[in-house]
């Protein structure tokens, strides 16, 4: 099937690779004209317009690397060769907690580096894959009419770069990411609107980065991602003896707004006793990258489970995109991506590959935005309850378990295993934390869950921020 791919960013690399592998035919065209450097000077040196987020905090859980490993290896062996760090989530936790080893902890492995590394690697393997044209420098700008043989539901026979140019294909796939203008590209062929349920996530975040001396990642004493009171640290190990460190706070925060200025940044950094000792290194940038408004966005293309348009399937961030501090997007991004190459290796009509793309995504995918911003969700809430200085009550039971699971973890090695399922993206929350076992065991801990991780009150983190 001849087909064209709108971005050629992480999932629309990937899915090329995907795609080119069963024997299509893929032009990837990228908005963004520079081509990949090395992948060990990306960060250094490669401008991504298109990606708000290059530069911001990347950590690859384990279910994307066991996905690449299965179905893209030679994307392993490159990553590898960039550098990427391959670990084990476990291997830093001592075996009193943890209950020792056990023969199928390796699904805990992940392979992991910053953004602009792992992506310059992708690009590399992509362009070395055959049946793949990568075209950067070539913006679409609207989608080209095919013929449709359903009233009032166009067919998209290719797409229409800005330099007029058009390009024709069997199937478009939109992988332009979580600004896709696809909606309105279709609204101007006549397709009926799509559904879109959108919001500002409400966190913001606040990262830099850093390499250690002698290639060694700093110990670490606690969890990746904790939350302290009304701000959330993440300590994200990266390729090549580099790691990031991000604080997250709410956007209605406006104390912590001052959290964009380096010396306030690292004041509070060093009350956080478990990750203080994360910025004892050489920064890599001069200064905090921030971003805000970063949308928790879902769209259906087939309201009512009737497509809009036929011809053209969005897939990863232009599906769906969230507020980012479960590090689920690129793992989310690669089940959707090899959902899509499953679905088409049963060529239907463009009607029944519309409808079944949209079930499939609402089957395999969906669950994911749906728990991951539940659970966003209630953190922010919590947030905004400290900040009123009172204490986060809900009677949904998922957060309770969330909460339980997360403060039964160090005490059980099933616990701490359920819990990493679920934070590496390997089971789907509703499925660890439906296991009846799973809750017997957290719903009678002893009530740590409302203990708080070591590190500031609300008053001494306002001290450090007002200097
Ligand atoms: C702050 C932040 C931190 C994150 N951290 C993590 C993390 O730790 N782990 C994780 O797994 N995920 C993380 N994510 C999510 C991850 O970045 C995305 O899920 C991933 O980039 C999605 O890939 P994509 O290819 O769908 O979109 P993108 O990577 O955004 O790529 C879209 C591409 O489309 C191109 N494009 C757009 N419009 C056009 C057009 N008209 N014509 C041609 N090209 C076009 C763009 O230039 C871009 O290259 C984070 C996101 C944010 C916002």
């Amino acid at each position: 099937m001849k087909t064209v791919i709108v971005g050629g960013g992480l999932m629309g690399l990937c899915t090329a690779m995907l795609l080119a592998d069963d024997g299509h035919e893929v032009t990837v065209l990228e908005r963004d004209g520079r081509p990949p450097p090395d992948p060990r000077q990306a960060f250094e040196s490669w401008e991504r317009r298109g990606v708000n987020q290059f530069r911001l905090a990347h950590f690859f859980l384990s279910g994307f690397r066991r996905i690449v490993e299965s179905e893209l290896p030679l994307l392993r062996r490159e990553l590898d060769e960039a550098g990427a760090l391959t670990y084990n989530v476990l291997s830093g936790i001592p075996d009193s907690l943890k209950g020792g080893a056990r023969a199928d902890d390796d699904r805990f492995d992940v392979i992991t580096g910053r953004r602009p590394v792992v992506e310059a690697a992708t690009a590399r393997r992509c362009e070395e894959t055959k049946n793949i044209a990568l075209r950067r420098a070539a913006p679409v700008a609207a989608l080209v009419p095919g013929s449709s043989d359903r009233d009032g539901v166009p067919h998209v026979g290719g797409v229409r770069l800005d330099s007029g140019e058009e390009i024709l294909a069997d199937l478009v796939i939109d992988a332009a990411g979580r600004r896709s203008a696809l909606p309105r590209w279709l609204g101007d062929i006549g397709a009926a609107p799509a559904s879109e349920e959108s919001d500002d996530s409400g966190f913001v975040y606040f990262g830099r980065h850093f390499r250690s001396a002698d290639g060694q990642m700093p110990a670490l004493l606690g969890p990746l991602k904790q939350d302290v009171g009304t701000i959330g640290v993440l300590t994200l190990p990266a390729d090549n003896g580099t790691w990031s460190v991000t604080l997250t706070a709410s956007s209605r925060d406006v104390e912590l707004r001052a959290l964009r200025d380096t010396q306030t940044w690292e004041r509070v950094n060093r009350l956080l006793p478990l990750t203080a000792h994360w910025i004892d290194a050489e920064p890599l940038d001069d200064r905090v990258t921030v971003m805000a408004k970063i949308e928790d966005r879902i769209r259906t293309f087939a309201p009512g489970g009737k497509p809009v348009a036929t011809g053209v399937l969005a897939v990863a961030d232009s599906w769906s995109c969230t507020n980012p501090s479960l590090g689920r997007g690129a793992t989310v991004g690669m089940m959707h991506a090899v959902s899509l190459r499953d679905h088409l290796r049963h060529p239907e009509d463009p009607w029944a590959l519309a409808t079944g793309w949209h079930e499939r995504t609402c089957e395999t995918v969906e669950p994911w935005f749906r728990t991951t911003r539940a659970y966003d969700q209630h953190r922010l809430h919590e947030i905004h309850a400290l900040m009123d200085g009172h204490p986060y009550e809900t009677d949904d039971e998922l957060w309770h378990l969330n909460r339980a699971l997360d403060a039964s973890s160090s005490r059980h090695g099933d616990n701490l295993r359920a819990a990493l399922d679920m934070a590496m993206a390997l089971r789907r929350p509703d499925e660890v934390l439906g296991d009846p076992a799973l809750r017997e065991r957290i719903l009678g801990h002893d009530g740590a869950a409302d203990k708080p991780v070591a590190g500031p009150d609300r008053g001494q983190l306002l001290a450090a921020v007002s200097g």
